[in-house]
């Protein structure tokens, strides 16, 4: 068997002499990683490499592409594409290897983008966010740009949790699942409706079918934003170049009180102050998860209504925190949103993005990218909802480090085991690359 390749979590770059028996770890960004556990082996044609942390094979083998490909097939059948302005916006389609593999693609209608979904069974299915005079026309300047929704993609990937560690970045976990969601909550009703103004149905939110949400603002005021403005917003929710002086304008100056923001304020500085009043409210459990120590969190408390008279009333000296400039910053870093920060990933700032089209399939999950309405959106459970497959099952070889909760039932940790599983659970683990059909 020669070298192989591996592309993993698009960084990462494996390099894998997989006929030698030892592992030369790999590196993501500047920090080395190590894989501590390992087993090297042909399966099938394919090669695993089994780890504690990690479970890479980026090889599906043909049985597997067919069965998945007769799965989506059957779920574009009866498929009813819900696209504004379908015939302005540029397509593009992945295959098992690539998200995208092609774009530069068109459709008059939804009937000629379901057949062709039919006909194709893509296994990721992505569009435009911008408009354009003729969506088909390569190169990108010669498609006449109209203008782009505003969208942004919130990922689990990005919110650098503990988990993560444990199970890695291909994996999502519930702790990933949650979290995200509540960030997507969070950008919705302390940023885009309180700061921008928009209205609940100028929002759209989609599931992305993997690990993520994506929040689309449809305002036709917005479409000409150019890719600096964009940029701005990202920062701003993000909390970058946001000063802390503007909102309280005698920090750090000896002798003079600490006057702050109130909790009607606009912007930055409001969203600080009833974030303090709540927390304040929440008790010294909160506090300390903003960096309080426990005696003054106790004091705070202790103390409370005083500290939230001072802030409605924009006195914040009454709150015994040392180096206030570094802590009040830190606390804003907290409460800011957080979206793929290099400039390829951030999904917003980026016109010319291709993003997944909400209710098709993922190609690593073989969930639906599902719309939910924002009213939804705190009990959603996509690994409950978002399920495409709830007929029959599969036979399948599984190797997984996690145990898969999926449709309130839980499924492994596996450890090279055949189980008969729903096929939804099946396909999962087979798009995740942690499990193999059953010969
Ligand atoms: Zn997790």
């Amino acid at each position: 068997m020669g070298d192989l390749e591996l592309a993993f979590d698009s960084l990462l770059i494996v390099s894998l002499f997989a006929t030698t028996t030892s592992f030369c770890g790999f590196k993501r960004s500047n920090t080395t990683y190590t894989i501590d556990e390992y087993t090297v082996g042909g399966v099938a044609d394919k090669v695993f490499i089994y780890c504690n942390t990690y479970t890479l094979d980026f090889v599906l083998d043909e049985i597997t592409k067919k069965t998945v490909s007769s799965l989506f097939k059957e779920y574009y059948k009866s498929f009813a594409p819900n696209v504004g302005s379908i015939e302005r916006r540029e397509f593009g389609f992945g295959d098992f290897e690539k998200k995208v593999s092609f774009r530069h693609c068109s459709f008059a209608d939804s009937a000629a983008l379901r057949r062709y979904l039919y006909d194709n069974a893509p296994t990721f299915v992505n569009y435009s966010i911008s408009l354009y005079k003729d969506p088909a026309a390569r190169p990108m300047e010669n498609k006449g740009w109209l203008g782009a929704e505003l969208v942004f993609d919130l990922d689990a990937g990005d919110l650098h949790l503990e988990c993560q560690k444990r199970h890695g970045h291909a994996w999502v976990c519930t702790n990933c699942m949650d979290m995200v969601k509540a960030e997507t909550m969070k950008l919705i009703e302390d940023f885009l409706i309180p700061d921008f103004g928009f209205s609940g149905n100028e929002l759209s939110v989609n599931f992305s079918g993997n690990r993520g949400y994506h929040v689309h603002a449809d305002k036709k005021a917005l479409y000409q934003l150019t890719q600096k403005e964009r940029r701005a917003i990202t920062e701003y929710i993000a909390g970058i170049n946001v000063h802390i002086e503007t909102f309280f304008p005698t920090i750090g100056q000896k002798g003079k009180p600490l006057i702050g923001p109130k909790p009607a304020d606009y912007g930055w500085g409001g969203r600080l102050a009833r974030a303090m009043v709540k927390t304040l409210n929440g008790g010294t459990e909160p506090l300390q998860s903003l960096g309080i120590d426990q005696r003054t969190a106790k004091k705070l408390v202790a103390n409370k209504a005083d500290f939230i008279f001072g802030i409605t009333t924009g006195n914040w000296d009454k709150i015994p925190i040392p180096k206030k400039a570094e802590f009040w910053e830190g606390v804003m870093k907290r409460m800011a949103i957080s979206q793929g920060d290099s400039i390829d990933k951030n999904v917003t700032n980026d016109i010319y993005h291709l993003i997944r089209m909400p209710d098709t399939l993922h190609g690593d999950s073989g969930l639906v990218g599902k719309s939910v309405s924002i009213s939804e959106l705190a009990s959603f459970d996509p690994l409950v909802k978002a399920i495409a497959f709830r007929k029959g099952s599969l036979s399948v070889v599984a190797r997984t480090t996690e145990a898969l909760v999926i449709n309130n039932e839980t499924y492994g940790p596996y450890n090279g085991e055949v189980v008969e599983l729903p096929v939804y659970a099946a396909l999962y683990l087979l798009l995740k690359r942690t499990a193999t059909l059953s010969k």
